[in-house]
């Protein structure tokens, strides 16, 4: 029987291949009829058997291009028009739709060989790309997602490349950033320390021995500029180091290929499907000892955070470098990664030897993701290049528009309408001017990308935060979102949950709604609202937020409410004036007070005595944690005295100051330190797991929901997880979210469009 429908298609469907491929398939099944791009995302008319255009249907969602993420195709019945040919028409234009543009894509297998022939034309071309791979949320200035609102537009293509972008059956068949070395983008080299320059390939080589010879250079890639340098040189990182002004905070280090990264790390399955991904984020993986890598790489940490290349020319300048190169962001400590080339060579001009850069604008700044592989699992600990701008489906739809402008650390941005939500990349840290600005560009970018005119703005409840206060200035209806119920939310999101679930949010801090820094809660939750149930119990910040920088002040503030007046801390540190002033403080209980569980694992850190004050966010926690893991699980020592739970104020309290006591003394007694930090994990993490069984029994949820930075520590998460699932309950936990503030936007904008 011959027939006609009318199929819509909605997700990624647009600049990945998918109307050659639907133009490939109608064709091959002799059916008539045409395929564009709308405002929502692929529109499909078929006219012929009507076997045939089931046959179709069915490969749409089956055989997809590589890039495509098809939520939903719908079908409908119109009347047949005798159309026996197919073709691929004009976009329409209108409103955008849920999926605009794609993430930014590591290159192909295909394109790897084109760059690696030697008779091919793109034989070591840098910008070598297809439909299948390359940039695009970083390239694109508007929508429809076209050359001509790309920053490609600059560039016309030459009759080779005009001839593959036109045909249907060509791989680049309207790949918008298709270039060749003829027409498309070139490779500069700038020496900054002789003003040397050079283009093309010599541009690479140049760039290549300086690397060799120790140089730090800053090196244009997709979503900014990196600083890179030789990762097997001591003095070249050290270099690295000290122009960047970063003491400790680990360095991500590029290697060729996945043989290379079995040379400096153990990577396992998780690690190796994430590590060759097309969304190639850095991958967080133990690291071998000793391996050709320096070890002021990643100083004291058991970990290297390691990527494979994912552009052209990353494939080209790690193959003529033929070492590891430490790729991290081009900016000064924490200001946002640069992008632009003029601000690029201000900042980053005094850091470094030399640029290698190109003349291909980026748009968007987006930073490589970091994921981590731990208990065999990948968690997202930064959603930016590879990742974002990608869709995530609501499980109900939003009954508004929403903008939702996250938290104040790790920033991002999202927006919601329809049934779905949208994160942006990393914006950073607001608490810097520049990064502030660049918190502005995104919000403009990602509205006018997805077409969305907010109904309300969700923010932090937290009255301080440059985000909090940008909202009440948009004139627009606010809602202010706790900081906790947003973690928990992003985790619902992520697993498309809708009921009432017991989430426990563990982080640094947030603002509670009694004026309090939270960071310890157990709230039973859903999408509209929150009860919290239980907390850890509250000590003072001495000094407030010198205490976040300081953890031998919270080793203080728990020592004291441990009953230990001495102070508790190891003998020396740190010196005794400061010591003393802080001590006052926590008598008086001078300070706000917290109920943090990311301060607590501060304050342990500081009585074992591995780290009195932190150079990077939570690294008292991270060395902590690092040293639980060198310790077998069923070598960790029990203590007598556990965390205990309170409950005569109506509300349960979670009391580890019995615990810290029995730290303390051990410590006394000379037990290994990490020892004591594996004990002090299983005991914490199998009473947080015991008071959320409790609760989820007596409140009748049978879901247990494990958010905040703090289950970032993959020692303490397992342990909870374990008490919590052994007691017959799902445990839920995040994977694609961010457990940190990178997810709180996720969190908001969920929230606001389910009131
Ligand atoms: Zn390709
Ligand atoms: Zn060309
Ligand atoms: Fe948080």
């Amino acid at each position: 029987m011959i027939g006609r429908e009318r199929l819509r298609v909605s997700g990624t469907v647009q600049g990945v291949g998918f109307r050659p491929f639907v133009y490939r398939n109608a064709t091959e099944l002799s059916l008539g009829g045409f395929v564009l791009n709308d405002n929502v995302g692929v529109i499909i008319e078929l006219e012929g058997p009507t076997e045939a255009i089931a046959e179709l249907a069915r490969r749409l969602v089956d055989e997809a291009p590589p890039l495509a993420r098809v939520h939903a195709v719908t079908r409908e019945f119109i009347r047949p028009v005798g159309e026996v040919n197919f073709s691929i028409r004009a976009s329409e234009a209108g409103a955008p739709g849920s999926a605009p543009v794609s993430v930014d894509t590591a290159t192909c297998v295909d394109c790897i060989s084109e760059i690696d022939d030697p008779s091919d034309r793109r034989y070591n071309y840098a910008f070598t790309n297809c439909t299948n791979c390359g940039p695009r949320y970083t390239i694109v200035l508007g929508v429809p997602y076209d050359r001509p609102l790309t920053t490609m537009s600059a560039f016309s293509m030459c009759a080779d490349c005009d001839r593959e972008y036109h045909d249907p059956k060509d791989r680049r068949f309207h790949a918008q950033p298709n270039a060749c070395p003829a027409c498309g983008p070139r490779l500069q080299w700038h020496d900054t320390t002789c003003g040397r320059r050079a283009g093309g390939g010599p541009a690479l080589l140049a760039a290549a021995a300086a690397l060799r010879a120790g140089a730090v250079i800053a090196v244009k890639g997709i979503g900014g500029y990196h600083l890179a340098a030789d990762a097997t040189s001591e003095a070249a990182v050290a270099k690295l180091r000290q122009r960047k002004a970063r003491d400790d905070k680990p360095f991500a280090v590029m290697v060729a290929d996945l043989d290379r990264a079995r040379e400096v790390a153990t990577v396992d399955a998780v690690a190796e499907a994430a590590l060759t991904s097309a969304r190639r984020p850095i991958v967080l993986i133990p690291k071998l000892q000793p391996s050709a890598v320096t070890d002021g790489v990643a100083p004291g940490l058991p970990e290297i955070g390691l990527l494979l290349p994912y552009s052209p020319l990353h494939h080209l300048l790690l193959a003529v470098v033929a070492r590891p190169l430490v790729m991290t962001s081009g900016n000064v400590s924490d200001e946002p990664i640069a992008h632009e080339d003029i601000d690029a060579f201000e900042r980053l001009g005094a850091l470094v030897d030399g640029f290698l850069s190109h003349d291909r604008p980026i748009h968007i700044r987006c930073d490589d993701s970091v994921a981590r592989s731990a208990g065999g699992r990948l968690q997202l600990l930064r959603r930016s290049r590879g990742y974002a701008p990608e869709p995530l489906a609501l499980s109900v739809p939003a009954k508004r528009q929403v903008l939702a402008l996250g938290a104040e650390l790790k920033s991002t941005i999202a927006v919601a309408r329809d049934g779905f939500v949208v994160a942006s990349h990393h914006i950073g840290d607001l608490e810097h001017l520049s990064t502030y600005r660049s918190f502005l560009q995104a919000l403009d970018h990602l509205r006018h990308l997805y077409g969305v005119s907010p109904d309300v703005v969700a923010h932090d409840l937290h009255p301080e935060y440059l985000s909090s206060k940008l909202a009440s200035e948009l004139d627009l209806p606010t809602l202010a979102i706790q900081h906790h119920h947003a973690h928990v939310a992003a985790c619902m999101v992520e697993h498309g949950r809708v009921e009432p679930v017991l989430g426990l949010a563990f982080d640094g801090l947030g603002y509670g709604p009694d004026g309090t820094m939270w960071g310890g809660e157990y709230l039973v939750a859903d999408l509209r609202s929150f009860r919290r149930v239980a907390h850890l119990r509250p000590v003072v910040m001495p000094g407030g937020v010198a205490a976040i920088r300081q953890p031998w002040r919270m080793g203080l503030a728990w020592a004291v409410a441990a009953g230990d007046a001495s102070g508790g801390l190891p003998v020396g540190f740190p010196e005794t004036q400061a010591r003393r002033a802080v001590t006052t403080l926590v008598e008086r209980s001078d300070g706000p007070l917290t109920t943090s569980v990311g301060r607590l694992f501060d304050a342990a850190a500081a009585l074992l005595g591995i780290r009195a004050t932190c150079g990077y966010e939570a690294q008292a926690a991270i060395e902590l944690e690092a040293l639980a893991r060198s310790v077998r699980r069923s070598d960790a020592p029990g203590f007598a005295c556990s965390a205990v739970v309170d409950k005569s104020t109506g509300i349960a309290v979670l009391d580890p100051s019995g615990l810290l006591r029995e730290l303390i003394r051990e410590r006394d007694n000379g037990r290994a330190t990490a020892l004591l930090a594996a004990g002090f994990h299983e005991e914490l993490g199998r009473a947080t797991g015991s008071l959320a069984v409790e609760l989820a029994t007596s409140e009748g949820l049978t879901t247990v929901v494990l958010t905040g930075g703090v289950f970032q520590n993959a020692r303490f998460a397992e342990v909870v997880e374990e008490t919590v699932a052994s007691a017959g309950l799902q445990v839920l936990v995040h994977g694609l979210i961010p457990p940190n503030d990178g997810g709180i936007s996720i969190g908001q904008a969920a929230i606001a469009a389910a009131q």
